[in-house]
């Protein structure tokens, strides 16, 4: 492709709207345009890259015996109402009204339009199992679109979704997806990790998320490891091994309230009554669809709200707003605690009710309760783990050490059950002749943020540095000035050669200045550089460098394309 014949608007400024190194670069190398808020134009060079990993993502998931299919982004919200999702997706999904007056939605997801499309007509077991999968565009009215195309609105997808008769049929079908989801981003030349995973809003009964580790602030989702390689896990869904580690006291004192002028928050309770943080016992007030709710944790430590969430069992969940904090516990924000609340459910992690003559808030400007004991001095509605595990826990698979790490969720699988099969009334005729819902798993992979992902881990200060496999061409050339001496000859003779030969090559055919050209080349991140100058070409030679390396080197203008063919190959 000739520059000049395609449509490649790079910028030299920084863009003040791209917080990410991945996200300026895609901007800057004109690779993408933002027309709305999480919403984004794929340029000719973007087009290229998707249509890549999209082709790579298509091969793995053919291969493991997946049927490519399309489904439409509108779907009745009937449908949606069928699952009962339509009251629990909440504002994400993005609703509107047809000319009828019907009711429509943009799939965020489509377990709902998949399993519509085959109830009724799987009848029996000998149609399973089956795996149905599209690569196509997803709306989501994300709360905070960010990152460019990490979190947008609208965006591309992979989904695939198996039906099966029994678990051992789903566990091989399950597998197969894995296995293929580790294929696909190795080869998109990236490692992730596995990790346990919240099932959210899709429901289910177990999931798996891959995640890029990375350094970066690119990485959004917090990963719990172990430093014994046995398990890793989403920090929302990560548990631990016993983190008491604090001895009782014999004695149980009586309660008292105390004074505590001018502290509030745990470091400053702590100091005015000279107690550890762990002794004291922090006391959330959240609303929970419209319900108050109080979650005790130690003082030492973070709440998990995905972990609240889930023992609530509620749609919304929000932190009580001072005003609501006074209306419900009768104290304002910084005092709350479990003693004398009415019409508040609470709840309390394991962790605090071994704990003895703690700490607690006392519903009053300025006081708190001290020597308080679980079940002595309050109750529980329930007792579950709502605490976030941190570096330092031990696993709960043998007590090794955790650590935290950062990652970009890229993918991830879902056993969901029968939970949609079931409520939309998916079943089937199994050996026996017996009626049973069919057995579900759904799949995803975010095309855009992996691609977009890629580059967060392959780049430098000057720009990307695309892995072979997904780069926009495989080869830039650049003549230093296209109108003096040989070079236009030289650039024009390797253009035609490469391209027979099936190599992709960017032919910077512009009447730009040399640094220009070149600093375009390092922008957008092609894996060969091939540049033609007069210096060495008075000597027969051109100049070739991988944009991964720093190495110039010189090969003869004779053999180059045989050359460059095998360089490339060495390119990562
Ligand atoms: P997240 O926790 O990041 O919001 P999710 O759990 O909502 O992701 P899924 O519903 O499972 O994600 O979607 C499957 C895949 O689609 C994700 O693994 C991710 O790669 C991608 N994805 C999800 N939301 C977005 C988005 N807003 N923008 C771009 N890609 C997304
Ligand atoms: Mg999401």
């Amino acid at each position: 492709m000739r520059w000049s014949a395609t449509y490649i608007p790079t910028l030299r400024e920084r863009q003040s709207e791209a917080e990410l190194i991945s996200h300026q670069y895609l901007l800057r190398g004109g690779y993408i345009r933002r027309l709305a808020s999480g919403v984004y134009l794929y340029l000719p060079l973007m087009q290229r890259v998707i249509d890549k990993f999209a082709n790579i993502v298509r091969e793995e998931m053919n291969r493991a015996g997946a049927l490519e299919i399309t489904m439409s982004v509108l779907c009745p919200a009937e449908l949606w109402q069928e699952t009962g999702r339509f009251a629990t997706v909440g504002k994400e999904q993005m609703r509107m009204h047809d000319r009828h007056e019907k009711e429509m939605v943009l799939c965020g997801t489509h377990e709902e339009t998949v399993t519509d499309l085959v109830r009724g007509e799987i009848r029996s077991y000998k149609q399973l199992p089956l795996n149905l999968y599209q690569i196509q565009v997803k709306f989501r009215d994300e709360i905070r679109p960010r990152f460019g195309l990490m979190r947008g609105r609208e965006f591309l997808m992979k989904d695939a979704y198996t039906f099966d008769a029994d678990e051992e049929s789903f566990a091989n079908s399950y597998q197969a997806m894995v296995d293929a989801y580790f294929r696909i981003f190795e080869r998109a030349g990236i490692s992730v990790e596995k990790v346990e995973s919240d099932t959210g809003a899709m429901g289910g009964k177990a999931a798996h998320e891959f995640m890029l580790l990375v350094d970066t602030n690119a990485g959004e989702e917090t990963i719990i490891v172990s430093t014994a390689g046995n398990y890793a896990a989403n920090v929302e869904k990560a548990t631990f091994a016993d983190a008491t580690g604090i001895e009782p006291e014999s004695k149980l004192h009586a309660t008292e309230v105390v004074d505590t002028p001018n502290a509030a928050t745990i470091e400053e309770v702590s100091a005015c009554l000279n107690v550890p943080a762990h002794k004291l016992v922090k006391t959330l007030i959240f609303i929970a669809d419209e319900q108050p709710v109080a979650a005790l944790i130690r003082g030492d430590r973070d709440l998990n709200e995905v972990k609240l969430k889930n023992a609530l069992g509620c749609i919304e969940l929000e932190m009580a707003t001072p005003d609501q904090i006074q209306n419900h516990t009768g104290g304002p924000l910084g005092f709350s605690g479990p003693i004398g609340l009415n019409n508040v459910r609470i709840i309390v992690d394991p962790m605090v009710t071994t704990l003895t003559n703690f700490v607690v808030g006392a519903n009053a400007h300025e006081k708190h309760i001290i020597n308080v004991n679980y079940e002595r001095d309050f109750n529980a509605d329930e007792v579950v783990d709502i605490t976030r595990a941190s570096a330092g826990d031990k696993s709960p698979i043998d007590g090794a050490p955790l650590t935290e790490k950062s990652g970009i969720e890229v993918g991830n699988t879902f056993m969901l059950g029968t939970k949609y099969s079931s409520s939309l009334g998916a079943t089937f005729l199994d050996k026996n002749g017996k009626e049973q819902p069919i057995i579900m798993g759904s799949y995803g992979v975010g095309i855009t943020r992996t691609v977009q992902a890629v580059i967060e881990k392959y780049h430098d200060d000057a720009g990307i540095i695309w892995p072979k496999a997904i780069a926009p061409y495989h080869v830039h050339l650049i003549p230093m000035n296209i109108d003096k001496g040989e070079q236009g000859p030289v650039a024009e003779t390797l253009y035609r050669g490469l391209t027979e030969r099936g190599i992709e090559v960017l032919f910077d055919d512009r009447r730009e200045r040399a640094g220009v050209k070149l600093n375009d080349a390092d922008l957008l991140g092609l894996p060969l550089r091939i540049v033609i100058g007069d210096k060495s070409l008075a000597e027969g030679k051109i100049e070739a460098k991988l944009r991964s390396s720093n190495a110039v080197e010189r090969i003869a203008v004779d053999t180059a394309v045989d050359e460059i063919v095998t360089l490339l190959e060495t390119a990562p």
